[in-house]
């Protein structure tokens, strides 16, 4: 393997140093005071006093349907409207292999861009491997650029009679390429029954688990506690994320006390989806509209993982979205009241953790996928986002945006 180095000159820590940062075969070899080592002939990237941070990672996007919001409108704007457009848009043929693949390159490509170095998406399988095989295309294309996890997303009901072709249906997708599978157990008949085939199904494939999980206000809706028991009983081995627990947050705080050290013991990753809750949930509630977000303080103290992500990206589920998490952790700040440093954490380490990848900091020996920003703290850069931004992958330079202003004074 050819050996890669790079100096990422006059970076800025958030203790205030500014610092060289000397990567090396994808790794942060030394970290040095800014101008003090001689790095002789080795490559750099002049930062000019700019913010270095981890890269961020995307925890939880929907790549196949990214960019689809004028395509496919939704007529009620809540959930159920947002699911109808797009079955009733995918039974009608409307998204071809080349759409699918296009749409979701540039997603990747807005991602990264923006800082994420790692994605993971879920991509409906339901109907066949098409939109599966669409997002692998395109990932191809951004090989060594972005690290994309793929969840093969079923539809309901997966339980019973009626759920034998959706259950075959994740078979062919996991033969097809599926890195995880996915499912929704609080839109099937049988929730834990739901989850106990997913574990099964991901136990026999030898791969990870990543349901959407009671995306509902409803607090009587909980398969969340059936996730965790059924995990706990069966041992099962991979990685286990729930996404979205709405109706964790509508629960007492004793309750969301006992089931968040359940997850926390089951080991369970937890992503809140704060743009697509607040988006969807709530919508018959015109006093004090809840805000659909899950229980992220309770879990945060028991122990368990939770990394944040977009969820929707400007399509019938979320009409808006920028493809920056620096967008989902302003969120976090203003909708979950999280500090700008924990939001920061959540959108970006902690996601890597929950994806199983190898800890990315500012550490010598970790893996050197880092994001400089034009911005004097993180508070600052969650608050103006600006666009002023060089990510690095593996310690190379993958993507560069700069934002230029001009005022116009009259003379
Ligand atoms: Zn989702």
């Amino acid at each position: 393997m050819e050996t890669t180095e790079l100096v990422l000159r006059d970076a800025r820590l958030v203790d205030g140093r500014q610092v060289d940062i000397h990567t090396l075969d994808g790794l942060v070899h030394g970290v040095h005071e800014a101008g003090v080592e001689d790095f002789a002939n080795l490559p750099c990237e002049m930062l000019d006093g700019w913010l270095i941070l981890p890269a961020m990672t995307e925890p939880h996007a929907h790549l196949d349907k990214a960019l689809t919001a004028e395509s496919v409108p939704n007529a009620t704007g809540d959930l159920e409207g947002a699911i109808d457009a797009w079955v009733s848009a995918a039974s009608a043929g409307q998204f071809s292999f080349e759409d699918t693949a296009n749409r979701a390159l540039t997603a990747m490509e807005l991602l990264l861009v923006h800082g994420v170095t790692a994605v993971r998406t879920h991509v409906n399988v339901g109907n066949g491997t098409q939109g599966l095989e669409a997002v692998l295309e395109a990932r191809r294309h951004m090989e060594g650029l972005i690290d994309v996890q793929i969840v093969a997303l079923t539809n309901v009901p997966m339980t019973g009679q009626e759920g034998r072709t959706n259950r075959a249906a994740l078979t062919a997708a996991i033969e097809a390429g599926a890195d995880l599978v996915g499912g929704c157990p609080h839109l099937d008949p049988d929730g834990p029954g739901l989850i106990g085939h997913a574990l099964e199904v991901a136990t026999e494939a030898g791969i990870g688990l990543d349901l959407h999980m009671d995306e509902d206000l409803d607090p009587s809706v909980l398969t969340l506690r059936d996730l965790a028991r059924q995990v706990i009983d069966t041992g099962f081995a991979h990685p286990v994320s729930a996404s979205h627990c709405v109706s964790l947050g509508m629960q007492s705080p004793e309750v969301q006390a006992e089931i968040a050290a359940r997850v926390a013991e089951a080991g369970i990753s937890v992503f809140p989806l704060p743009q697509t809750n607040l988006f969807l949930q709530g919508r018959g509630v015109p006093t004090a509209t809840p805000r659909g977000l899950t229980a992220i303080a309770a879990l945060r103290e028991a122990g368990v993982v939770v990394a944040a992500g977009a969820d929707n990206v400007q399509d019938p589920f979320n009409l808006v979205g920028r493809s920056d998490p620096l967008e989902t952790a302003s969120l976090l700040v203003m909708a979950g009241h999280q500090s700008p440093a924990d939001s920061y954490s959540m959108v970006s380490t902690c996601g890597r953790q929950a994806l199983g990848l190898p800890e990315a900091s500012i550490q010598p020996g970790d893996v050197a996928d880092l994001v400089a920003i034009d911005a004097p703290s993180i508070r600052a850069a969650i608050a103006d986002a600006p666009m002023s931004r060089r990510v690095f992958r593996h310690g190379v330079l993958v993507a560069s945006a700069d934002q230029q202003i001009s005022i116009h004074r009259a003379s």
